[in-house]
């Protein structure tokens, strides 16, 4: 397990590049965190490492978003699950090619995306306690703290730490 505390929203993108310099197709990133708390920022940055075409936004409508790559690197596949009840419904969304090709992302994910792969990153975004209190300053500007949990035998002797480098600047 291993925490940063990016400062700013661009402090947090910049943890999302780096992620994604580690990351390969194929890899489940699952993202825990209150709403505003910084999951779609943190994917953003991802987005923006792996070089994929499309911005990186919550969806409205839309649950899962693919973003083509417009280079080498893998593709991108976001999902926001949270208007998702079952796994009925996540196996609807047919991520296996996904899953095999692309780089997975899943707001919204615990509890019903962990099935899908043993290798994964779980990342936990939220705020530092003793913090904000109400929810209108939960999208406030402010550090945020992002925690990787690293499950199964693809993550075996990565440091993260490591490959992640310091608390990056915003
Ligand atoms: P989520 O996807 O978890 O609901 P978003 O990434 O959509 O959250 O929104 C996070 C909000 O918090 C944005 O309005 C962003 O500008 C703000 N914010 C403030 N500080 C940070 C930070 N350090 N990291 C990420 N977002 C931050
Ligand atoms: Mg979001």
């Amino acid at each position: 397990m291993t925490t940063w505390q990016p400062a700013d929203p661009e402090a947090t993108r910049e943890l999302g590049r780096r992620l994604a310099g580690i990351l390969r197709a194929g890899d489940l990133v699952v993202l825990t965190g209150d709403l505003g708390a910084g999951k779609t920022t943190l994917t953003q940055g991802i987005g923006a490492g792996l070089g994929v075409r499309g911005q990186v936004a919550s969806p409205t409508f839309i649950i899962a978003r693919a973003h083509p790559s417009l280079g080498e690197g893998p593709d991108l596949v976001h999902v926001d699950a949270y208007r998702l009840q079952s796994l009925a419904e996540v196996d609807a969304l047919d991520l296996d090619s996904s899953l095999e090709d692309s780089v997975t992302v899943v707001e919204w994910g615990e509890g019903m995306v962990e099935g899908l792969a043993e290798d994964r990153l779980e990342v936990m975004v939220g705020r530092p306690r003793g913090g904000l209190r109400d929810a209108d300053e939960v999208a406030d500007a402010g550090a945020r703290t992002v925690t990787i949990h690293a499950h199964g035998p693809r993550w075996e002797g990565v440091d993260l730490a490591a490959a992640l480098g310091a608390d990056p600047a915003g």
